[in-house]
């Protein structure tokens, strides 16, 4: 008699992975815990790269950000409930950037969470994520794992990118489905991301306005880093002339040393010119919402802005000529435009500009060079300039307060999307995960420059550096503190103002703790030194970096959004 084979099968678990790899996401970022603990483990044995971290945060930071180097979604993998709001600060952080990610959580039982009777780690996570992402979703049943994951993953990288939610209830996990069935119901998404092309009509408006300008300059965002239009955008600055600014994240897109980067003349560029022309850049805070004083005299601008997100548009003052498209599209459709008759820019322009930036950049210079102890921020930022000129394709992550305002002014950078950052909301806490992305999605070494008071939201991860061999130099400017080390306590009480640290600490001493190497120095000249030893060896290492504790101003840059009392002392 014949014995009828059993049907192989497969289940949730497995059908997650296969969604995934399906569609050529290969890196999870995650913690794992109840209930995702096997998923990590399996999506591992089937091949995937699961990097494991010590807070969800920094997982989900890292997911962000490879979502920014390479247009493919980031996928972060949380426990339910409280792993998973430690995750949803980043993937609020990645929707606010226009980052694409994935935050995969496990949830518990939803008929205990619907009818609130106080589950395992009850919490109705879908409804705590849908405003904080572009879409958020759930299943319930195996056969739409592949759909589910699909849909997500063209939310996270259509028009503008940004957070997508996937809540994986506990349940869905061991359910068992014909395995031929289950291969069936996955989704390979065929063009994730679809070229929107603009309209004539409105790259026509636009090279007329933009033809008309006496004193035009071109604006680069980090949409336009993200695009991976680099050659277009290359293009579209030296054929037409058009000096350029580059928001932080968008430094490198041309490189600074570029003779049309106005970089080092921005506040000139930006208060003087007439014309304006946005690529993937926002008319946010960071631009002074496109008014005041930043930009001149009221009236005295047209903005032109390339964006694929439509409501952009108009969002803080009128743009005259919007173009909305994917930046690729854009800048090609406007290329077709320039011509030989292409009018030259008017040379009192570019030769105000040049001459203000020959200053600024000499004003500059003199203060990087000395090699004194303690360090002042510019004297350390000097050695870190040195080192990305000499190793351009280091991958540069930034945070703090003033560490992050120096150094974004300071080090040219001189490839596409090598610099990453604090971003939209300038938050701190991006430093390690960004790092650890960084590293992995690329393989190219990373100097992690942080101030001490950044560096403490993400610096456990330390251990998750060493533990995957990163090849991460971190450089903790240490000044005693947020902002400074020196503020008092005005009562004369036994506790340090709240701005203070532990005086003279070691963070060189975490690296060490978990095998990586630690250096302290004093000097601009032994930084230099150590960050080089780090870059050849390739080595997990954290230099502490000693600044003078009075260096530094409240806030750096920003310290005008301080409100202050006006409540007079008695
Ligand atoms: P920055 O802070 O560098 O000025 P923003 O994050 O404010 O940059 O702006 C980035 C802009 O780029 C967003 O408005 C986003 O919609 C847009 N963007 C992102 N990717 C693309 C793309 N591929 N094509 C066109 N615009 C894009
Ligand atoms: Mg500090």
């Amino acid at each position: 008699p014949q014995i009828a084979a059993e049907p192989e099968l497969t289940d949730g678990f497995h059908l997650v992975i296969d969604a995934l790899k399906l569609n050529d996401i290969t890196t999870i970022y995650g913690v794992p815990g109840i209930p995702i603990t096997d998923l990590g483990r399996l999506a591992q044995a089937e091949g995937m790269r699961v990097i494991s971290f010590r807070h969800e945060q920094h997982a989900g930071n890292a997911a962000a950000i490879a979502g920014f180097l390479t247009k493919k979604p980031g996928v972060c993998l949380t426990v339910s409930a409280p792993g998973f709001l430690n995750g949803l600060t980043a993937l609020a952080n990645a929707t606010t950037n226009c980052f694409p990610m994935i935050l995969i959580s496990g949830s518990s039982e939803r008929e205990i969470v619907d009818l609130q009777q106080g589950d395992y780690e009850e919490m109705d996570q879908l409804a705590i994520a849908k405003p904080l992402c572009k879409a958020a979703f759930r299943v319930l049943h195996a056969e739409d794992i592949g759909i589910a994951v699909a849909r997500a993953i063209r939310a996270a990288v259509s028009g503008r990118p940004g957070g997508v939610y996937l809540d994986l209830p506990a349940k869905l996990f061991s359910q068992v489905l014909d395995a031929t069935k289950g291969e069936k119901s996955l989704v390979k998404v065929i063009d994730a991301a679809p070229a929107q092309i603009p309209a004539p009509s409105a790259i026509k408006r636009a090279l007329d306005v933009l033809k008309g300008a006496k004193r035009p300059l071109i604006v680069l965002g980090k949409g336009a880093a993200y695009a991976q239009a680099d050659d277009l955008v290359r293009e579209l600055v030296e054929r037409t002339g058009i000096p350029y600014v580059p928001m932080s994240m968008a430094k490198g897109l041309l490189p600074d040393t570029h003779p049309l980067s106005a970089g080092a003349a921005r506040s000139t560029a930006l208060k003087d010119s007439d014309v304006v022309l946005l690529v993937g850049a926002r008319l946010n805070w960071l631009l002074s919402h496109g008014k005041g004083k930043t930009w001149g005299a009221p009236g005295s601008k047209k903005f032109i802005q390339i964006d694929i997100e439509p409501k952009e548009m108009d969002s803080n003052v009128e743009i005259v000529a919007p173009v909305v498209g994917d930046i690729g599209s854009c800048v090609e459709a406007l290329l077709a435009g320039v011509d030989a008759n292409w009018p030259a820019v008017p040379s009192d322009w570019t030769e105000t500009l040049k001459a203000k930036k020959e200053a600024n950049v000499s004003k500059m210079a003199a203060k990087l060079g000395k090699n004194a102890a303690p360090m002042d921020f510019h004297g350390a930022l000097g050695a870190l300039k040195t080192v990305i000129q000499e190793r351009p394709d280091a991958i540069l992550v930034n945070e703090g307060a003033n560490t992050l305002d120096l150094a974004r002014g300071i080090i040219d950078m001189y490839q596409p999307r090598k610099r990453l950052d604090v971003g939209t909301w300038g938050i701190m806490g991006i430093g390690m995960g960004f790092a650890i992305a960084a590293a992995v999605e690329t393989g190219k070494p990373v100097l992690a420059v942080e101030g001490d008071s950044a560096f403490g939201f993400s610096g456990m991860e330390v251990e998750t550096i060493c533990r995957y061999n990163l090849s991460v130099c971190i450089v903790v400017f240490n000044n005693n503190g947020i902002y400074r080390g020196t503020d008092v306590n005005p009562t004369g009480g036994e506790d340090v103002a709240p701005t203070v640290f532990v005086a003279d600490a070691r963070y060189d001493k975490m690296m060490e703790a978990f095998g990586g190497v630690g250096v302290n120095v004093t000097t601009p000249d032994e930084l230099k030194r150590a960050v080089d030893a780090a870059m050849d060896s390739g080595r997990p290492t954290l230099i502490n970096a000693v600044i003078d504790p009075a260096a530094g101003t409240e806030s750096g840059n920003i310290g005008s959004l301080n409100p202050q009392s006006v409540v007079k002392k008695k």
